[in-house]
């Protein structure tokens, strides 16, 4: 009987016994899930999960990843907000700048170059004694201005005259007198409109003005072209752009870009696809919409001449199935010299070039090109470049252009 109450008891004792070292081993693998007492400030907190809040009710409010993160950052906790929802973002149209005057600010730019073809020649010209070695020197100036051989000799040649005349010589007189000369040879005359009128198509419904932008890549023909898109919204005209440039996607989603920003439709067409086609769409998009013009931005590569003329020769023919091209704008780099020069005459030989347009002018002191390239195409510098900003294109005038140059 003792025997049956000890094997009792110690059995009762090895029950309870075991059942401790469960419940103790259970509370063991809880404990590092178990949530600390007082959160580190330092350490980004841990993301809740469904339910845990209503255990561990925070005193505190709840900090941001940002703030927690940012080394150093004071920034109270007021000014944190949570993120708004992505909504697709509508950017608004803008309203470009006034085209009048825009030049001028060429001259702000050129007054802080110490080195402009006015001020160099200026410089020699005030010089007592006019000898034949600075007549070279001028000549030299010129030549690497940009101006050209041909018409660096023609104004040599009338500025000996006029300076011989001339007698003494006060700094007013020289200034003068070489506003005057340099002005004759860029020429006051020439029309630098670039037409955008509208007019009659081939089926006699009204047709908008049309422009092809063309030139080498990188020269800054798509800029050009957003710019101008810019100018003519800006003169209240309506505009389609058409991307004809369609060996580079960039290109398209740039000119895009452009558009959108002043409200201009672009039209354009499979990354690889017909350029000719795309220049036809947008012209008939432009007829249909009844816009005021059309621009059209070309590819160019000038790897092989032969592939380029076929391009810019069968988009022109192919846009004039519509109606007349207005205008066909080349862009030159004009920081690029006489390899400007070259490019100018082998686009001469593709296409009737109606208009020049000098991008990057602020990059270079020397101007010259303006001389050179009228002279070597028989056509008018039309527009410049003064800048990569959206309003940074100005119609040419030769005035403010050689003040520019000369500067006060
Ligand atoms: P595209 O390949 O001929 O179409 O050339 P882009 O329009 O892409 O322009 C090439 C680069 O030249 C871009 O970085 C433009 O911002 C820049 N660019 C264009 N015009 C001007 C200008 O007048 N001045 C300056 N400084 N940069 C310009």
């Amino acid at each position: 009987m003792e025997y049956v109450i000890l094997a009792v008891v110690i059995a009762v004792i090895a029950v309870a016994a075991i059942s401790g070292f469960v419940v103790t081993s259970r509370k063991k693998k809880q404990l590092p899930t178990a949530p600390p007492s007082s959160p580190s400030v330092t350490a980004p907190p841990a993301e809740p999960h469904v339910g845990e809040e209503a255990e561990t009710p925070r005193e505190e409010p709840r900090r941001t990843i940002e703030e927690v993160d940012l080394p150093g950052s004071g920034a109270p906790a007021a000014t944190a907000e949570a993120p708004a929802p992505a909504v697709p973002e509508v950017p608004p149209v803008e309203v470009p700048e006034p085209t009048a005057g825009r030049l001028v600010r060429l001259r702000a730019r050129l007054s802080r170059s110490q080195t402009t073809l006015g001020k160099g020649l200026l410089t020699l010209l005030s010089r007592e004694h006019l000898d034949d070695d600075t007549w070279e020197e001028i000549e030299d100036t010129l030549l690497t201005a940009d101006v050209g051989v041909t018409p660096t000799q023609e104004l040599v040649e009338r500025l000996r005259e006029r300076v011989k005349v001339l007698g003494t010589r006060t700094p007013d007189e020289l200034r003068g007198l070489l506003r005057e000369e340099l002005l004759h040879l860029i020429g006051t005359s020439a029309d630098r409109t670039v037409h955008t009128e509208s007019g009659v198509g081939v089926n006699g419904e009204e047709k908008p003005g049309v422009v092809m932008v063309v030139g080498v890549n990188g020269t800054g023909k798509t800029t050009t072209t957003g710019k101008l898109a810019r100018v003519l919204v800006a003169d209240g005209k309506s505009v389609v752009l058409g991307a004809a440039d369609t060996f580079r996607a960039a290109a398209a989603d740039q000119l895009q870009t452009w558009g959108e920003r002043v409200g201009a439709r672009t039209v354009r067409g499979p990354e690889g696809g017909d350029p000719a086609s795309v220049a036809f769409d947008a012209v008939k998009e432009g007829i249909a919409e009844t816009a005021d013009v059309v621009l059209i931005d070309t590819a160019g590569r000038l790897h092989t001449k032969t592939g380029l003329m076929d391009e810019l020769g069968k988009v022109k023919r192919v846009v004039e199935k519509h109606g007349e091209v207005d205008e066909v704008l080349l862009v030159l780099d004009a920081t690029t010299g006489q390899n400007g020069l070259v490019q100018a005459r082998v686009f001469a030989e593709v296409v009737d070039i109606t208009g020049i347009v000098l991008t990057k002018l602020d990059g270079t002191a020397k101007g010259g090109i303006v001389i050179a390239v009228q002279r070597e195409l028989s056509v008018p510098v039309k527009l410049v470049g003064l800048g990569e900003g959206s309003d940074d294109l100005a119609p040419f005038e030769p005035e403010a252009f050689v003040d520019a140059l000369i500067g006060d």
